[in-house]
C-alpha cells in the first residue's frame, strides 16, 4: 500500500506507484519468470512504497539472448549514428517535460531532498544531451607506416553491455552510463540497485515513447545476488559498468575472470581529503564545508570525509564549521531540508557503528553523532557527524562509512598534508584550498586522486572525465574518455 497521503504527489507519479511493477525486455514490460518480488521501501518512514521484480539468471540470459539480437540485427548496422543522437536527444526532452515526477520517485525511493532531487535530474539531461552530440563523432584515425600500406583504425561498439548502478544518485548515475554506451551504439541491460528502481523504471517508459527499437534498452532488477551476479558471470555480456561498493567491485573483475572475461569498468568507493590552507579564503571554504562533508546525508562516493585543517586556523574552522552543522535541517525529503534521511536500515546502523567505534578507538566526537527520534524516529535520520583526531590510523579515518561523519585533523605544512592525503587505499577525489595557486598546482600534481577540486567541491560536468585511482576503481566516465569505455578499437592494414 502506498502511504503517502501527507504529500501531494503528481498525479502520474500516484498512477505509477500504484501500479504493477515490471522489467522493460525487448520493449515488453515483463514479469520474472519466477515471478518473485521485493519491496522497495521509503527511507523516510520505513513504509513499504511497492513490489519489484528480481531477476534470476533466466531471466538474465533471457534479456541478454533480447539485447544480442537487438545488436545484430538491428542497432549495430541498421541505425544510423544520426538516428542514435536524436533517440538520446529526445529522451532528455522527455525527462525534461516528467521532471517533476523523477523528483518525486527519487524522494520517495531514496529519500533526498526534492530540491536535490532535481540537480540529479538536470545532470541526466545534460548527459544525454552531451552523448547525443558524440553519437555522430566517433571517429577513428589514418596511420602512417609505409608508402605501400594504408592502415586506418575503428571505434566499434562493444555489443552487450551490463550497467549495474548504486542507490545514492539512482537516476543520474543510470544515465552516466546508458547515454554513452548508447552514443556509441551498444545494447544495454540496466540494473538499478534494489533499494532504488523506481526512477529507472519510469525511465524505461520514456524509453519506449521516445522509440527505441525493441532489445536495445533492456531494464532488470532485483539485488546484487542474484541479479547483478548472474549479469557480471555471463558469457555473453560483453562489458559491466560498475558502480558501488569497491568489496563489490572486486567481485565483479573476479567473475569476468572466471567467464569470458567481459570487460570491465569500476566506479568505486573513496575516502577523499579536502584540504584547507591557512591562507585560504575562509568565507568560501566555510560556505562550502557543510556541503562537501554532509551532501546527500555523506551517501556520497566523492564526499570530504577527511578534512586537514592548517593548524593555525584549525580552532576557528572547527568552531564556524560545528556551528553550520548544527543549523542544517533534516526531514522528509519532500519539506526540502538540507538533509533527507540516510538510505535503509541496515546503512544507518553501519553508521552508528562506525561512531561507537570511533570513540572507542579514541576519536573526539565534537558534533552530532545521533540517531534522530520524535516525528522522524520511523525513518532512518542521523545527525551530521564531526570528529576530530590526530591519529591518522583510526578505522573512521581510514574506511569508507558512506554517510554524513567526517573527521578533522590538524597539519603543520604542504609535505606533511600530502603525505597524510595519500595515505589511503582510495584515489577518488581531492579538494585544496589556497589563494597560492602555485602550491594549490603544486597540492594537484603530487595527490593521487582522479579529480581534484582548486578552491571548490563536488564540481561536475558531462564534458570532464571522471573516475578513480588506487581502488576507487578504473576507466573514466563522462567526456571523451568514456567512448573509449563502450567502445572496441579495431586497426585495418590495407597493402596498396
Ligand atoms: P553496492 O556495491 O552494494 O551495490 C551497487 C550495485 O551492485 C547494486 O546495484 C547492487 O545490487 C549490485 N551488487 C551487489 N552485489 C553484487 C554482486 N555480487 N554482483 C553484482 N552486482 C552486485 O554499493 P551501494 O551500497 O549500492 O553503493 C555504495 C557504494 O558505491 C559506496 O562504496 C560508494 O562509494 C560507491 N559509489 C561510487 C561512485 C563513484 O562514482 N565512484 C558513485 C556512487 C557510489
Amino acid at each position: 500500500k502506498v502511504k503517502t497521503s501527507h504529500i501531494a504527489l503528481t498525479e502520474k507519479t500516484t498512477t505509477f506507484l500504484t501500479s504493477t511493477k515490471k522489467m522493460l525486455v525487448n520493449n515488453q514490460w515483463i514479469e520474472s519468470e519466477a515471478k518473485k518480488t521485493f519491496d522497495t521501501l521509503n527511507p523516510a518512514n520505513g513504509n513499504v512504497l511497492t513490489k519489484i521484480p528480481i531477476a534470476d539468471e533466466n531471466d538474465v540470459d533471457n534479456a541478454v539472448v533480447i539485447a544480442r539480437n537487438a545488436f545484430d540485427l538491428i542497432w549495430k548496422d541498421g541505425i544510423k549514428p544520426a538516428e542514435r543522437s536524436d533517440l538520446l536527444w529526445k529522451l532528455a526532452t522527455l525527462i525534461e517535460r516528467d521532471i517533476k515526477i523523477f523528483m518525486e520517485l527519487e524522494t520517495l525511493d531514496n529519500g533526498k531532498p526534492l530540491e536535490k532531487a532535481k540537480y540529479d535530474v538536470l545532470g541526466a539531461i545534460n548527459h544525454l544531451k552531451y552523448y547525443a552530440g558524440w553519437a555522430t563523432k566517433i571517429e577513428g584515425t589514418t596511420i602512417p607506416t609505409h608508402s605501400n600500406k594504408l592502415v586506418y583504425t575503428k571505434k566499434e561498439p562493444l555489443g552487450v553491455v551490463g550497467l549495474i548502478v548504486p542507490w545514492n544518485f539512482p537516476l543520474m548515475i543510470a544515465i552516466w552510463k546508458l547515454a554513452p554506451a548508447l552514443a556509441c551504439g551498444n545494447c544495454c541491460i540496466l540494473k538499478p540497485a534494489e533499494q532504488t528502481p523506481l526512477t529507472a523504471l519510469y525511465l524505461g517508459k520514456l524509453i519506449l515513447e521516445a522509440g527505441f527499437p525493441p532489445g536495445v534498452v533492456n531494464i532488470i532488477t532485483g539485488p546484487g545476488i542474484p541479479t547483478g551476479q548472474a549479469m557480471s558471470q555471463h558469457m555473453d555480456i560483453d562489458k559491466i559498468s560498475f558502480t558501488g561498493s569497491t568489496l563489490v567491485g572486486k567481485k565483479i573483475m573476479e567473475a569476468s575472470a572466471k567467464s569470458n572475461l567481459k570487460k570491465v569498468s569500476l566506479e568505486l568507493g573513496g575516502k577523499s581529503p579536502n584540504v584547507i590552507f591557512e591562507d585560504a579564503d575562509l568565507d568560501m571554504v566555510l560556505d562550502s564545508l557543510q556541503w562537501s562533508s554532509f551532501y546527500n546525508t555523506g551517501q556520497e562516493c566523492t564526499l570530504g570525509s577527511r578534512i586537514y585543517v592548517q593548524e593555525s586556523i584549525f580552532e576557528k574552522v572547527l568552531k564556524s564549521f560545528k556551528e553550520k552543522a548544527g543549523k542544517m535541517t533534516i526531514s522528509n525529503g519532500f519539506n526540502n531540508p538540507d538533509l533527507g534521511p540516510m538510505i535503509s536500515e541496515k546503512q544507518l546502523n553501519t553508521v552508528l557503528d562506525y561512531i561507537e567505534l570511533g570513540e572507542t578507538e579514541g576519536a573526539k566526537l565534537v558534533y552530532g553523532g545521533n540517531r534522530l527520534d520524535g516525528d522522524l524516529a520511523k525513518g532512518y535520520f542521523l545527525e551530521p557527524t564531526i570528529f576530530i583526531t590526530k591519529n591518522e590510523d583510526l578505522t573512521i579515518a581510514r574506511e569508507e562509512i558512506f554517510g554524513p561523519v567526517v573527521v578533522v585533523s590538524k597539519f603543520k605544512d604542504f609535505d606533511e598534508v600530502i603525505k597524510k592525503a595519500n595515505t589511503s587505499k582510495y584515489g577518488l577525489a581531492a579538494a585544496v584550498w589556497t589563494k597560492d595557486l602555485s602550491k594549490a598546482h603544486r597540492f594537484a600534481n603530487a595527490i593521487d586522486a582522479g579529480t581534484v577540486w582548486i578552491n571548490g567541491y563536488d564540481l561536475f560536468d558531462a564534458a570532464v572525465p571522471f573516475g578513480g585511482f588506487k581502488q576507487s576503481g578504473n576507466g573514466k566516465e563522462m567526456g571523451k574518455s568514456a567512448i573509449d569505455l563502450y567502445t572496441k578499437e579495431k586497426a585495418v592494414w590495407t597493402v596498396l
